[in-house]
């Protein structure tokens, strides 16, 4: 394989890990944004059950004064009809004894009334600020972690673009433009393996001759159709394709035969394995793309 093509694969795997790192670092403070403000919808259901319990409390005391200045009203009503001086004095004093105590019964019921509404939202409220600490806890935790990830994050993307700088610099010129601007208008894959006679990733069929010509390996070829860098690796796995030994693929270290992730899809399917893919890519000695398992 050329030197260049093997350049061209590094450069995908390279470029597509510092993608996916990307995205997370700018999807980071969305997740935290979400969690906050959920925190805070939790936060004012609180406030607003709060103050319904403390509007209960105050219409209680509210209505036990009531009944209090009844009370008082009625002994002395009381002390009052006493002292009436006809018939018609002591029924005006006993109407209103019983307008008051009317009024004390119908506080009474309100407030009997009040107290049953109070303890589910006493429940709801001490339940809130219990589950409100934790909460702010996890968010607090979720910002540190979120903090840490993208320094993380950031320190292997510089990594990654320095060792970008090496293979560049390394390639031809032009094939390095070309592979840039291939990505770039093509959903940011530039280069493609030839499996099975086709292009893996647009599909087409290549024509025989065109495949026979690739398999040679001897110029850089790209698809007739979607324009990318076309490779054929008959060994089909990362690691015969790297520089650091050309060892039979059945060295105990190789994660060829039968192995997760790199099976005989090869560098195709490497390349289009997400974060959860776990395949350590090691093409060139030392420098390994961990895909974050
Ligand atoms: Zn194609």
């Amino acid at each position: 394989m050329l030197p260049d093509i093997q350049h061209a694969i590094r450069l995908q795997i390279l470029d597509d890990r510092v993608t996916a790192l990307t995205k997370e670092i700018l999807g980071l403070p969305k997740h935290i944004a979400e969690i906050e403000k959920k925190l805070e919808g939790h936060q004012r259901r609180l406030e607003l059950d709060k103050a319904a319990l403390a509007g209960n409390l105050r219409d209680r005391k509210r209505l036990e004064g009531e009944i209090q200045t009844h009370d008082q009203k009625i002994s002395k009503l009381k002390g009052q009809m006493m002292e009436a001086k006809n018939n018609e004095q002591y029924r005006a004093f006993q109407h209103e004894i019983e307008f008051s105590t009317q009024e004390i019964k119908k506080a009474e019921d309100r407030i009997l009334e009040l107290m049953g509404e109070s303890e589910p939202l006493d429940k709801n409220v001490k339940a809130a600020e219990a589950s409100l600490a934790i909460e702010r806890q996890q968010v607090e935790a979720e910002k540190a972690t979120a903090r840490q990830r993208t320094a993380a994050d950031q320190q292997e993307i510089d990594t990654l673009k320095a060792e970008r700088a090496t293979i560049v610099a390394e390639m031809t010129p032009s094939v390095a433009s070309n592979y840039d601007r291939i990505r770039k208008g093509r959903a940011g894959v530039a280069v493609a393996e030839a499996v099975a006679g086709r292009c893996g990733r647009c599909n087409i069929v290549l024509r025989p001759q065109f495949f026979q010509d690739l398999k040679k390996g001897e110029t850089i070829m790209t698809c007739e159709s979607c324009s990318r860098i076309l490779y054929y690796n008959p060994a089909r796995t990362v690691e015969d394709l790297g520089g650091s030994s050309q060892q039979p693929a059945k060295s105990p270290g190789s994660k060829r035969a039968g192995s997760k992730g790199a099976d005989s899809e090869g560098i195709r399917r490497i390349n289009m394995s997400g974060p959860s893919g776990g395949t350590r890519v090691n093409m060139s000695a030392g420098t390994g793309v961990d895909s974050d398992a």
